[in-house]
């Protein structure tokens, strides 16, 4: 099998490690040639586009920014969608909404390439570690042919449904609740320390509790420090998953009154600089 693997940030560059770990050819590509760097002593073959990157490929997975850098690079004018041969796979990771997960979907459709959406579950060390679990969403055979490569990149594949966007509408919940959390926490720590009660304990203890969710004793080292940048899940991207979220909400007239207001904390964090750190940083936005 020949594999391309498109976007290599944060995540990108971890899962395309891994993915070298299989029997497959890889490719890799990434828009600032610099991402690339730590593949030049491996197996993996660099390319120069990302046309040149997939024009061989069975299967090419993408881990982009957002929906207006999948557009960008994979269904617009002379795309990737169109260099791609056809019966080929595409598998996009990035977080994305479910809506556009679809259309996308229809856009490889037209090119004759089979799409699916499976976006992950971790962050940056279970990228690194091969931990992720994926979400996909679309038809059984296609999962089926890319779940190998998955299994080497995560731990786990989990079919979530026959449509396209299923893959991503589990992902939007899973990372609602987790910018939801995060405020939460936050908001809890700051009360706690103005009634006098003394932080290192409220960090050490209140994480343990089963009312708070367990992600949060990661979060402990850098809201005591102030200091948010080693990244693990920028910020940036965190806004962007609330807001698709409440967008996808919107689309189904469903309210969501907490996750509103949780965008625009992320929003006004986001606008004061804190796009490219650690979304842990919520907590030094709320502070001041
Ligand atoms: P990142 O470090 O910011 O990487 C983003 C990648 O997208 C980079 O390779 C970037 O290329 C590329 N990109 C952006 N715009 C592009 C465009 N117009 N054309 C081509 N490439 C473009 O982000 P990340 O943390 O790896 O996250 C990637 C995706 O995974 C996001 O959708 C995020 O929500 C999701 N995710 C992240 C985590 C996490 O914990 N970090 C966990 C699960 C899911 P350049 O290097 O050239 O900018």
């Amino acid at each position: 099998m020949k594999i391309s693997f498109l976007g290599l940030g944060i995540m990108g560059s971890r899962m395309a490690h891994n993915l070298l770990k299989s029997n497959a050819e890889v490719t890799v590509w990434n828009r600032s040639a610099s991402a690339t760097e730590t593949f030049h002593n491996t197996e993996a073959l660099i390319a120069t586009s990302a046309n040149e990157a997939v024009s061989e490929a069975d299967i090419v997975f993408t881990m982009l920014s957002n929906p207006e850098a999948v557009t960008a690079l994979m269904t617009s004018t002379g795309g990737v969608l169109s260099a791609m041969k056809k019966g080929a796979i595409w598998a996009d990771c990035s977080t994305v909404n479910p809506s556009f997960s679809a259309s996308v979907g229809e856009e490889a459709e037209k090119h004759g390439i089979r799409f699916i959406d499976s976006p992950v579950a971790g962050s940056k060390m279970a990228g690194q570690n091969g931990e992720l679990v994926f979400f996909c969403g679309g038809d059984e055979a296609t999962i089926e042919s890319c779940r190998p490569y998955m299994e080497v990149m995560g731990k786990k594949a989990m079919s979530i449904g026959p449509e396209v966007g299923k893959g991503a509408s589990l992902k939007m919940l899973v990372n609602v609740m987790l910018a939801q959390s995060m405020v939460v926490f936050s908001e809890t720590i700051h009360l706690g320390k103005q009634m006098g009660l003394n932080e290192d304990m409220l960090l050490a203890m209140l994480p343990n509790l089963p009312v708070i969710a367990p992600f949060t004793q990661h979060k402990t080292a850098a809201m005591k420090s102030g200091d948010h940048s080693d990244v693990h899940f920028p910020l940036e991207h965190m806004q962007k998953d609330v807001h698709l979220a409440t967008l996808t909400a919107y689309e189904l007239g469903q309210p969501m009154y907490l996750a509103n207001l949780t965008k625009d904390l992320f929003a006004g964090a986001k606008a004061s600089g804190m796009g490219r750190m650690d979304f842990g940083a919520i907590h030094k936005f709320l502070e001041n």
